[in-house]
């Protein structure tokens, strides 16, 4: 896909520097640490972590200000903690696919003479807290309804392409745009109906349709994207579509298939709905809800 040098959305918050502790975090200040040394290996140990410490302050590689702060509070500042080259390039290219999703669904909806409310991504390392409690990187990227926002560690990636054999960039541009699709469901009032369902026994169905339907936004925002498309890109999508798909990833997990627990779709079905909008480019295209639940 050719990102570079296009429009990066604005909407974007980068939390990948909060909650850093160190060593698991407050708790042990830096004192303390030095105290621990002093301890296992006496005056020699704490003299060699000062003069390291010193050496680190003198050439610049640690600025006073986050020593000195290490030594109070044992906490990392939010500026010091690391960002790899590439965990930097992955955020510059979520943030270009979040724009390219902000014109194409500002367009769609513009067509039925509704708006569309920006959603914010907000990129998190770990655990992150949002309307609709606490996230965590182990579930992968979610939407939050209540702040309409998309969460997404970027070290999913790692685990799309490794676990889940779905490397490229258009697999993770798909993930996105599948969470974008959920906030496009808020928007038009679909995922709200849905979650009134909740307590109706065949819930568990009608959330299939709705990971359908986002599946479908996806394609549609795959079908506006076609100009930047490269060789491969599409394969790549169905593929991370059909290793995220819930069978897959319980076969993965457990090694076997608990069909009345799915709730994100087959691998088949949710290859089928991609390509629907892929096909189609028009959201109204993605009725997953009249239709009967064994031919989705
Ligand atoms: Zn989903």
């Amino acid at each position: 896909m050719q990102w570079r040098g296009r429009r990066e959305s604005s909407n974007v918050e980068d939390a990948r520097g909060d909650s850093q502790g160190f060593g698991g975090g407050r708790g042990r200040g830096g004192l303390g640490l030095l105290m621990l040394v002093g301890r296992l290996f006496g005056i020699k140990g704490i003299l060699v972590v000062v003069v390291v410490a010193g050496v680190l302050w003198a050439t610049g590689l640690v600025s006073p200000n986050s020593l000195i702060r290490f030594l109070s509070d044992g906490s990392v500042p939010a500026e010091t903690a690391v960002v790899s080259p590439q965990d930097q390039e992955r955020f510059d290219f979520v943030k270009v696919v979040l724009a390219d999703s902000e014109d194409i669904w500002t367009a769609q909806f513009a067509a039925h003479g509704k708006r569309y409310v920006l959603p914010v991504m907000k990129v998190y390392r770990g655990q992150v807290q949002t309307a609709c409690g606490t996230g965590s990187a182990a579930a992968g990227p979610f939407y939050c309804p209540e702040d309409q926002k998309v969460y997404i560690d970027l070290s999913f990636y790692d685990e799309l392409a490794q676990t889940f054999h779905s490397p490229g960039d258009f697999a993770q541009a798909y993930v996105i745009a599948h969470e974008v699709g959920h906030h496009v469901q808020k928007l038009l009032g679909t995922s709200d109906k849905v979650a009134a369902m909740r307590d109706r026994p065949d819930y568990n169905q009608y959330s299939v349709r709705l990971e359908l339907q986002a599946d479908f936004y996806a394609g549609v925002w795959a079908n506006h994207s076609k100009h930047y498309l490269e060789r491969g890109d599409i394969e790549e999508a169905m593929r991370a579509a059909n290793a995220i798909g819930d069978d897959a990833i319980q076969q993965q997990m457990k090694g076997r298939i608990v069909p009345h627990s799915f709730t994100h779709g087959t691998s088949a079905q949710r290859m089928r709905w991609f390509k629907k909008g892929l096909d189609s480019g028009r959201m109204d295209d993605g009725d997953t809800f009249s239709i009967a639940y064994d031919a989705l």
